[in-house]
């Protein structure tokens, strides 16, 4: 996607019931897409992290794809500001004196955003949740490019919106979709449930389990100290590309993932049964 019309145009495009669940910062709409029959126990989330807009594309095609019964919910773009921004440039997006200062400032005057993690505040939404929020490794604690912790947890639109969701709606598993390293992350600090199941999906992914003890802030962090669920961070993509990570690839990365949505339906629709 180029633009946040070619954005909303993909999202309708999609064949999904579509949501809006939040605004960011710029009042752009959250879309969440549903797909499948019945209440979602999953839901996968995309676009986090500014530069890996892949994980947008990539949701947004596997949505499209997906014919399977378990519902699933999807956020292909929650950090839509941060996409454009490393997309359009500084030029690209409407933004107030004051917010293009922020931006320059915390970018070090330099007026390339292609590599940009962060929202349009340059808060990184991956460590703005409540869950060891800023003690992570990398976080910052002012504005910047990446591992900007914000004023105080959940203080960004974006974060806000997947905590609602997190909060209100009744998942057995959380993915948050980022780029790269073809790993899947898993477990937060001494909570490490539901081994047998991540394993399943890093296996169908060919990807190495992994955990990570020095991860802070994110959201898979909240999802796990919260509800003490299943809740996963998958990171796609070589190695060997380049950030932001070509879009030439995304045939490779559709036919790698393209039966995740109907595992994670499966794997979410038995942890649920199990809880019962
Ligand atoms: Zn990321």
């Amino acid at each position: 996607m180029q633009s946040y019309k070619d954005y909303l145009d993909c999202c309708y495009q999609c064949g999904a019931f579509l949501a809006t669940v939040g605004y960011t910062v710029k009042g752009r709409e959250i879309k969440m897409l549903t797909k499948g029959i019945g209440e979602a126990k999953t839901l996968i989330v995309g676009g986090v992290h500014a530069r890996e807009h892949i994980t947008c594309d990539l949701l947004l095609a596997l949505t499209a794809a997906y014919e399977g019964r378990n519902a699933i919910d999807v956020i292909p773009a929650l950090n839509l500001d941060g996409i454009l921004l490393t997309k359009l440039g500084l030029n690209g997006i409407p933004l107030t004196l004051r917010e293009r200062n922020l931006l320059l400032a915390a970018n070090n005057g330099d007026t390339d955003f292609s590599l940009w993690k962060a929202n349009i505040r340059a808060v990184d939404i991956n460590n703005n949740f409540d869950a060891g929020w800023g003690e992570g490794k990398g976080n910052v604690f002012a504005p910047a490019p990446h591992g900007y912790v914000g004023t105080h947890p959940h203080s960004e639109p974006e974060t806000v919106a997947a905590v609602k969701l997190m909060d209100s709606r009744k998942y057995s598993l959380v993915i948050a979709y980022h780029s790269k390293g073809e790993e899947v992350y898993w477990g937060f600090r001494n909570k490490k449930p539901y081994k047998k199941e991540a394993t399943r999906i890093a296996d169908a992914l060919g990807y190495p389990l992994k955990e990570t003890p020095e991860s802070a802030g994110g959201l898979k962090d909240y999802w796990i100290q919260k509800t003490g669920r299943l809740g996963l961070t998958v990171e796609v993509g070589e190695d060997r590309f380049p950030h932001p990570y070509p879009v030439s690839e995304l045939p490779n990365l559709v036919a790698r993932h393209k039966d995740i949505f109907r595992l994670s339906g499966e794997i979410a629709t038995e942890l649920w049964n199990k809880d019962l």
